[in-house]
């Protein structure tokens, strides 16, 4: 049985190393027996060293392996740390300036460090001309280009921008979740071939909430959820984590 898979991006909502300890511990003990879903967890680079118990992945990285580029991380460096994924090319990075270039050498450092891709692509908006099917193909071509190979490793988020940081009601609707998920899943088999595609886990973010997560799971086609803001609250996150559940 493939699990799901819900990741937490915790961003700067949890730093200290105490509190991040405390609630891994706490994770663990909640979460113990559900079934058929698994939670990793994406903290502060700071807290990687110091958290264990639950996989863990940086929430962006350098492209580069090493040299002069002053407050950037490689891959190496968050292997060294503990983590074993690292989200790429999420849309606050990109906010910052990470370009589809950018995410694409980043995600080809990733995996040949050996350390799992969680690629987010997603639109700033929707509009009636289905322009945005057009933009995640593009961010989907651009960063896989000549990276067949990373598909036995790759995981997709599709986070739609507009849905980010809100709440339930402004997430986005299970139907065209799973719509966009069935066209993700189209571009994939287009880009690395239709079984490498079928292997790929796509996960939805963008306002996952426990209001929510029960019907985007069951009606959303995902494979998983990248949760924000409601991760760094225990009990939200075991409630996403049980909506989860085979
Ligand atoms: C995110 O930024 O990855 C995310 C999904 O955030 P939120 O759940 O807060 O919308």
């Amino acid at each position: 049985m493939k699990k799901r898979l819900v990741i937490a991006n915790w961003k700067m909502y949890i730093h200290s190393p105490d509190a991040a300890k405390k609630f891994i511990s706490l994770l663990k003990r909640k979460s113990a027996g559900l079934s058929g879903v698994e939670a990793w967890v994406a903290p502060p680079f700071t807290l990687l060293p110091v958290l264990k118990g639950v996989k863990l992945g940086g929430q962006t990285l350098s492209s580069y392996a090493d040299g002069a580029h002053t407050g950037e991380i490689s891959a190496a460096m968050l292997k060294a740390a503990g983590a074993t994924f690292v989200i790429v090319g999420h849309s606050e990075r990109r906010t910052l300036g990470d370009t589809n270039e950018d995410v694409h050498a980043q995600l080809a450092a990733a995996a040949g460090a050996g350390v799992v891709p969680v690629l987010c692509v997603g639109e700033t908006a929707r509009s009636a001309d289905g322009a945005h099917f057009s933009l995640l193909e593009e961010q989907l071509a651009s960063a896989l280009r000549g990276a067949q190979s990373l598909a036995a490793k790759l995981i997709v988020a599709y986070e739609p921008v507009w849905a980010i940081g809100k709440s339930a009601e402004d997430a986005m609707q299970p139907g065209e979740v799973e719509e966009t998920v069935i066209f993700i899943r189209k571009t994939l088999a287009n880009i690395l071939g239709r079984k490498e595609a079928l292997r790929v886990p796509i996960l939805y973010g963008g306002s996952v909430e426990p209001q929510n997560a029960a019907t985007l799971i069951t009606d959303g086609g995902v494979d998983g959820f990248l949760v924000g803001h409601a991760s760094a609250d225990l009990e939200q996150f075991v409630e996403i984590l049980k909506s989860c559940r085979k």
